[in-house]
């Protein structure tokens, strides 16, 4: 018996860390490595940091046209985040779920939970958890793009988050990049394989009960 083609529901994965968690490194080769996973891109009215690109890595608005989508409900989710804002566009996660695709999200704590609460059915949390504060506090300094002050705001928000570790379907701990790559990819297929995404396999079990033994 062929598998037939019908389509995949796709699904929300959001994928939340502390900054100077590798989480960047780990999505992007999720997305890298399969087709039909594409990555939200958000809307932010900070600055570019040095090396990042409009469209690439956000689109880069002003504070008005941020406001302007926001009116328009052009948001899926939108925070405020350490003084900026920060939402994730509605249309192109809207088609990839019509195509049978899946969208990750590579959005802070409160924006997963606002789009869960929106989309019980289709989102998967992710956490990515650093082996320590110390070792994420060493990260942000050797990556030095942001000032202590704000690096004691992302660790304190850190250990907020952390504490809610159970709101997450999974957990996953970076203290090997390719372990915990291995683990976020079995997470993405093991979500993509069950029963509840797959509502073909109805009509493949019918068929295969009506055959003669
Ligand atoms: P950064 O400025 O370091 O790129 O991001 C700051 C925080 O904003 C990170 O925790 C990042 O995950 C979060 N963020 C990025 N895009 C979005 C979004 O579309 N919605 C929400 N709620 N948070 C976002």
């Amino acid at each position: 018996m062929n598998k037939p083609h019908h389509p995949t529901r796709g699904l929300l994965l959001m994928v939340v860390a502390p900054s100077g968690v590798g989480k960047t490194s780990l999505t992007r080769r999720l997305v890298s490595d399969h087709n039909d996973l594409h990555l939200s891109i958000s809307a932010t009215t900070r600055e570019p940091r040095p090396g990042e690109h409009d469209g690439r890595d956000y689109h880069f608005v002003t504070r008005e046209r941020f406001k302007e989508m926001i009116d328009q409900d052009a948001f899926l989710e939108w925070a405020e985040v350490y003084g900026n804002y920060y939402g994730s566009p509605k249309p192109p996660i809207m088609q990839a779920l019509e195509r049978g695709e899946s969208a990750l999200f590579d959005i802070d704590f409160q924006g997963a939970m606002k789009v869960h609460a929106q989309a019980k059915q289709d989102s998967v949390l992710v956490y990515i958890l650093p082996p320590s504060l110390a070792e994420m506090s060493r990260r942000l300094h050797t990556r030095s793009q942001d000032s202590e002050e704000v690096i004691h705001r992302r660790l304190s928000r850190a250990k907020d988050e952390v504490a809610a570790w159970e709101q997450f379907d999974y957990v996953i701990l970076n203290d090997d990049f390719d372990r915990a790559y291995a683990d976020l990819a079995h997470i993405y297929h093991a979500e993509r394989l069950k029963r509840s995404r797959n509502p073909w396999i109805g009509n493949l079990v019918g068929d295969l009960l009506k055959e003669e033994i």
